[in-house]
């Protein structure tokens, strides 16, 4: 079977890591005979300073027409003080907005063999945690009608948050698909004791929880889940909550992991064709030094062998190769202690690719 892959490198570390992942796509396609045609497309800063625009036209059909996107990463100071409009991050809003992406999926996973870069106490940390954010990614406050006005006490701003029955039923949906696959446990998170968008999402989760025989729905309220997060990780499976929510609690949960350069994630629509990235930015810091951690860029390939392509043996290979380095003590600079040896970008993939 041959998939064609749109890439988009981006800024910063952006190419070294989607390089990476791609070496590593050719390296399972070779196991399991799949061809993967990867095309690069412009996006973000070298965008802007290719064509003077951080998504141009031929980015846009170049991903609709392929299977699937990997992206990398976009931004960096040296388009900072261009204007709203022509910043870099622009096009992210842009392109999943094209591709009509409305869920967004990011684990958070604590990796034993790096336990002791989590920041919670020992005895919480031991217990280990393995969560999938379910986060509805095109409704409510960040796309609800906005402004300023007069009011009582001169000009005041208001965002408002608004979901349809449709929109909550579509994001439950893939929240109960992926528990099924799991630990049949989702956690829906509102704010129902003051949010009237939030009972409605409460009472069409439940509708929607009928359908799935076997699997737990348990309801948390925000500021709850925020405590339960750090308190007792290890409690949640799938979570699935509303855009501004889940945008909040993703980031809490990534840092809880304690290493932003190994998660991944993925961001999808009615269609096969989704859209995958790590969850850092381009770390402008470290850019062409070649000691980005190529491990989220990686597991975000993995997450489209399996949600894209239906490659799941192929995808369980490459989170199992990725295990089993870090198992063997095999450390990029950003996971490495203080002082100890780590590896270049290059050399974690090829540990990764010998481990296939
Ligand atoms: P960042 O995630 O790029 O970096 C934060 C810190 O983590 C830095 O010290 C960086 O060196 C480190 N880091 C990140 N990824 C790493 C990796 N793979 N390996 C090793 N270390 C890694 O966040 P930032 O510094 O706030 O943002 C830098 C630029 O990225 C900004 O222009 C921002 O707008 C952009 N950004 C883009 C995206 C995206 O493209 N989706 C997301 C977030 C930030």
């Amino acid at each position: 079977m041959n998939y064609n892959i749109a890439l988009l490198r981006g800024d910063g570390i952006g190419p070294e890591i989607v390089d990476s992942a791609v070496r590593v796509l050719h390296a399972i396609g070779q196991k399991y005979g799949h061809s993967f045609t990867c095309t690069p497309y412009l996006i973000g800063g070298a965008a802007i300073d290719a064509v003077g625009e951080p998504l141009p036209k031929e980015t846009v059909e170049g991903c609709l027409k392929s299977d699937s996107v990997l992206l990398g990463a976009v931004g960096g100071p040296k388009w900072d003080s261009l204007p709203g409009n022509l910043r870099p991050e622009k096009a992210l809003l842009g392109i999943r907005a094209a591709l009509g992406l409305f869920t967004n999926l990011r684990p958070a996973r604590l990796y034993p063999a790096l336990k002791d870069a989590c920041p919670l106490r020992e005895s919480v940390a031991s217990s280990g945690f393995d969560i999938m954010i379910v986060r509805e990614l095109t409704g409510g406050i960040y796309f609800g009608d906005r402004g300023y006005r007069e009011g009582k006490y001169g000009e005041e701003a208001y965002d408002t948050e608004c979901y349809s029955r449709f929109e909550i039923e579509r994001i439950a949906r893939v929240a109960f698909e992926t528990a099924k696959k799991r630990g049949s446990k989702v956690t829906s998170i509102d704010k129902a004791n003051v949010l009237e968008t939030s009972r409605l999402w409460r009472r069409t989760v439940h509708e929607v929880a009928k359908e799935f025989d076997g699997v737990e729905c348990v309801d948390m309220l925000v500021d709850n889940a925020a405590m339960q997060l750090v308190k007792n990780p290890a409690q949640f499976d799938v979570i699935v909550t509303s855009n501004m929510f889940g945008d909040i609690l993703s980031d809490e949960a990534s840092q809880i992991t304690g290493s932003i350069g190994m998660l991944p994630s993925a961001s999808l629509n009615e269609t096969s064709r989704g859209l995958y990235e790590p969850i850092h930015g381009s770390a402008p810091d470290i850019a062409g030094k070649g000691i980005a951690n190529p491990i989220a860029t990686i597991l975000s390939a993995a997450m489209m062998l399996r949600h894209s392509f239906s490659l799941a043996a192929e995808a369980d290979d490459i989170e199992n190769a990725v295990d089993s380095a870090l198992n063997a003590g095999l450390r990029t600079a950003d996971i490495a202690e203080r002082g100890a040896d780590y590896l270049s970008t290059s050399q974690m993939t090829d540990e990764i690719i010998k481990r296939l």
